[in-house]
């Protein structure tokens, strides 16, 4: 009808090229969209919220606002919660929209969330659609033949590949994203057209305030690292530029001293970029072993989705190991050690270098990530969700899925984790993924002058820098009894 028009809900799909919900918003009402984002700033009162992390995300919002402005939409940014901001909004509207679009989210919290907005949309009569975005293959989509779900990676991946491999719709979806690449490289050379005509001052009888700013000047106070380039475009411009890398994946990928990996998973998180473009991007094909660049890449976005998929069917791990036998693991939660973890200051330089790598660029590489995680539980005798919460607070790419698996999996509570037995060394860490120290001087300037095989054991006798804080083989023995005890 004339004046039916929809709106696109913005969640975690902060981009316009390939968005497939906004793109079906726009086949069934052409020019007539407006979208919203709703943010509660009670939310910044969260224990693991993160100043740094939320910055990049108003940015991704503000580029985001941008781009829609400029290809004629619009986007208001409220401070409420969804299942009260829908209602207000409404109060506020000429006539209610016809339909409200959104793309399906997978954490325990937003499925929450999204059922009380669906109560409430269908109670105002607005119509529904929702669609996948965020994963290539969802949760539902994915179960074992025999029934039940996967726990294991390695047959989830199969599975994950065959359908992939099978699945036509995915495949011509996959063949889609070149659009979504063309419109980016308009919009780098500000030719994206003018494809919607609806902005907020036409369907609102009463101005409603935009927060964006509110909450960028509130926030920008607490910042404490350099926030990345946010936006679509600039992801965009990642990935290309990652394409030329992206086959020397495998044998660089373990070495932080490196810049060997994508740095994508912050754009990711927040959905300025998809898996769809990425696959799409750098052609990435069905594979048996990892044997090139691209498959070996292609498996750890697949790690990505076997996360999502877990957190979906087993929401309770976002509070307690998947494994239940190590429900009561005793934990020795030294605080003092646990603040010098977080500072950098164990007298580990390999652990110190990625704890300060955290702290000052909000970042840190993956294989130091495995290295400080399974330090802090099996040589500190920590808690995991201790170090969980302290990533959630540090990180820029902090998300909830690959966080707390990642966690697990160091732990070795998880599903499909490290073996309780197998514990690194990080003495033996350090010298095999940094053996010239260069990560480790990079990040720990008092070392500078010490030679390289030095950092890969206790330095004890220097000005500036500590003694170990433990001594890692005995650590190992206590970890494997606290962890047997469990076994028993
Ligand atoms: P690349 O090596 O270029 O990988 C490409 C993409 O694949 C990543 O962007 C990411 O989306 C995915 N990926 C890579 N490795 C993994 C993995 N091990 N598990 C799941 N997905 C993976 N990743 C997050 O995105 N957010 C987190 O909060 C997070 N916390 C982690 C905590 C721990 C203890 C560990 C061990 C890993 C964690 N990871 C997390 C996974 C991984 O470390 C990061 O995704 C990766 O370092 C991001 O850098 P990149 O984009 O250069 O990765």
């Amino acid at each position: 009808m004339k004046d039916d028009y929809a709106i696109h809900w913005f969640r975690r799909d902060l981009r316009v090229a390939g968005n497939m919900s906004l793109q079906k918003a726009y086949q069934q009402y052409g020019k007539k969209v407006v979208c919203v984002f709703f943010f509660d700033s009670n939310f910044l009162k969260r224990d693991d919220f993160s100043h740094n992390r939320f910055q990049f995300f108003l940015n991704s919002l503000e580029e985001l606002k941008k781009e829609l402005t400029l290809i004629g939409s619009d986007l208001i940014i409220l401070d409420t919660i969804p299942k009260k901001g829908f209602p207000e909004l409404f109060e506020q509207l000429k006539t209610l929209p016809k339909k409200v679009f959104f793309n399906r989210d997978y954490e325990p919290f937003a499925r929450k969330r999204d059922e009380d907005v669906e109560k409430i949309l269908s109670k105002h009569k607005v119509e529904i659609e929702t669609s996948n975005d965020h994963l290539v293959i969802e949760p539902h989509q994915l179960n074992k033949p025999t029934g039940g779900q996967y726990k294991v990676y390695s047959p989830f991946a199969r599975k994950w590949l065959e359908i992939f491999n099978d699945n036509d719709e995915i495949q011509n979806r996959l063949e889609l994203q070149q659009n979504s690449f063309k419109y980016l490289e308009d919009l780098k050379k500000q030719k994206a057209k003018r494809v919607y005509n609806l902005s907020w001052a036409d369907v609102l009888n009463k101005k409603m305030n935009d927060q964006l700013e509110t909450f960028m000047s509130k926030n920008k106070k607490h910042v404490t690292v350099d926030i990345p380039p946010a936006g679509s475009l600039r992801a965009f411009e990642v990935l290309k530029a990652y394409a030329k890398k992206v086959d020397e994946y495998k044998n660089q990928r373990d070495f932080p001293a490196v810049d060997g990996t994508s740095r994508l998973s912050i754009y990711l998180k927040n959905g300025s970029l998809t898996t769809w473009q990425i696959i799409a991007y750098l052609q990435l094909k069905t594979y048996k072993k990892k044997i090139t660049g691209k498959e070996t890449f292609f498996s750890e976005l697949i790690w990505r989705e076997f996360y999502y998929h877990i957190l979906f069917h087993y929401p309770e791990v976002e509070k307690a190991p998947f494994l239940k036998q190590y429900e009561n693991i005793k934990w020795e939660n030294d605080k003092k050690k646990f603040e010098l973890w977080k500072e950098g200051l164990t007298g580990f330089p390999i652990v110190d270098a990625g704890m300060r790598e955290l702290k000052t660029t909000g970042w840190m590489h993956n294989r130091v990530r495995m290295i400080v995680a399974s330090f802090l539980t099996k040589d500190l005798l920590i808690d995991w969700k201790w170090g969980e919460k302290y990533f959630m607070e540090t990180l820029l790419d902090g998300d909830l899925a690959p966080n707390n698996g990642g966690w697990q999996w160091a732990a070795s509570t998880g599903c499909d984790p490290q073996p309780y037995f197998r514990i690194f060394n990080p003495w033996l860490q350090s010298k095999r993924f940094d053996l010239d120290g260069n990560y480790i001087k990079r990040f720990i300037s008092e070392l500078a002058d010490v030679s390289s095989k030095a950092l890969h054991q206790p330095i004890l006798d220097h000005p500036k820098y500590p003694k170990p804080i433990v001594e890692h083989s005995e650590q190992r023995l206590k970890a494997l009894d606290i962890y047997k005890d469990c076994r028993k």
